[in-house]
């Protein structure tokens, strides 16, 4: 027992951090003395060089857990080994945390998803799960680290999907402006977070080899040069288009043209919705299709008309495979809503602190994310992938997501 009596207090300062000491330390001491306690006999009956293993007793070794939303102890008692012949050591596996872990796979998961998922800050989480907040991040660095090379495999399924959508919106590193970039489909979200909005995010993720399918996006240039299908997307286009009417409200031809185009490009975006057999998609899509073409391709003389004409003028090949299937979107609201998480994380956390904290954020980001578009409990999905990691199994990792 832990006596709370009162001691000699120079000051308030020191009487604070005296009961703080001792508030943490009967805390923990309540912790032990609830803590499960569990006996591992796991052993192999011969060592690896066919000799018979000679028992030595246990080993103790404590690792927070966290069951029914709460932190909690558990004290393993692990069984001990040693080669009679080769001397080489033996002891029961964990299972459930790596070697000299602090905190056990499923109290990680927990972490991980409370934070990269749900947006809750780092502070919030530690204090919650009882952690320490940089024995999590050092965790979650050293598995993202591990998972770095598995991400290019989901990056090799992104690409060959028919259908892709990509955005992109500002995340600060270190104080420094850079981008939240998303590139992600029906079963695979690749989050990557980077100093920049250039070219090399793009090619990365792209590639270099002419691509199947479309390939979704804003009217952005960055996303030219991929060969892949594109399709700009008409939310932004409308919005574009829109605008015009409120700049210039007393202007009969931008009204004319406006209250022309605008509800085209509404039909074309709302005509998957419909549900028609793919006869009577086609057939319609195509009556919408060369009316927007005959609105940008007819005469104009005010300047803000010729400017949204010439947009769809000097792309027409990115903003009609739509029109070609029903799968294909006119939109790219598909990626915005999957992007809107970030920016809820960035309103939380303002950005990355550091590159390593930028890295970790894409890798783990990108794994639960992913998870969770398959129907999969993120938290799941992330510990069984520790305990693979752990066990140095890295071929069937993607099974374990998609
Ligand atoms: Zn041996």
């Amino acid at each position: 027992m832990i006596s709370l009596a009162q001691p000699h207090i120079k000051d308030d300062f020191t009487a604070m951090m005296h009961w703080k000491r001792l508030y943490e330390y009967e805390h923990e001491a309540r912790l032990l003395l609830e803590a499960e306690k569990i006996v591992l006999d796991v052993m192999p009956e011969k060592c690896s060089c066919g000799s018979t293993l000679c028992l030595n007793g246990y080993e103790e070794s404590s690792v927070m857990d966290y069951i029914q939303g709460r932190t909690v102890v558990k004290i393993f008692y692990r069984r001990k080994g040693k080669c009679a012949a080769c001397g080489k050591r033996y002891v029961s596996p964990l299972g459930e945390a790596a070697p000299s872990a602090f905190y056990t796979n499923k109290l990680l998961a927990h972490a991980a998803v409370e934070h990269y998922i749900l947006g809750h800050s780092m502070g919030e989480v530690s204090a919650k799960l009882n952690a320490s907040e940089s024995a999590l991040f050092n965790a979650f660095h050293l598995y993202a680290e591990q998972l770095t090379p598995f991400i290019d495999e989901l990056i090799v399924h992104y690409r060959q999907s028919q259908i892709k959508h990509a955005d992109e919106t500002g995340w600060k590193c270190d104080g420094v402006n850079g981008y939240a970039w998303l590139f992600t489909n029906s079963s695979v979200a690749v989050h990557c977070f980077a100093h920049t909005r250039s070219q090399s995010v793009v090619d990365k993720i792209f590639g270099d080899k002419k691509l199947p399918g479309v390939l979704c996006v804003d009217s952005y240039a960055g996303y030219n040069h991929v060969k892949c299908k594109v399709q700009y997307c008409y939310a932004h286009l409308k919005r574009t288009v829109d605008d015009l009417k409120k700049e210039f409200q007393y202007d009969a031809e931008v009204l004319g043209f406006v209250n022309v185009l605008s509800p085209l490009l509404g039909q074309a975006m709302g005509l998957r919705g419909k549900k028609l057999d793919t006869a009577g998609f086609l057939a319609e899509a195509h009556a919408i299709k060369e009316r927007i073409l005959q609105a940008v391709n007819a005469e104009a003389n005010h300047p803000g008309i010729q400017k949204i004409q010439n947009i769809f003028r000097e792309n027409e090949l990115k903003l009609f495979h739509w029109a070609e299937s029903p799968d294909v979107p006119a939109d790219n609201n598909f990626a915005e809503r999957d992007l809107r998480k970030t920016v809820i994380a960035r309103k939380i956390s303002y950005g990355s602190q550091s590159e390593r904290g930028r890295k970790t954020r894409s890798v783990l980001m990108s794994i639960l994310h992913t998870a969770q578009k398959n129907g999969r409990d993120p938290a799941t999905a992330f510990e069984k992938i520790l305990r693979e990691l752990q066990s140095g199994n890295r071929s069937g990792l993607l099974n374990l997501l998609l």
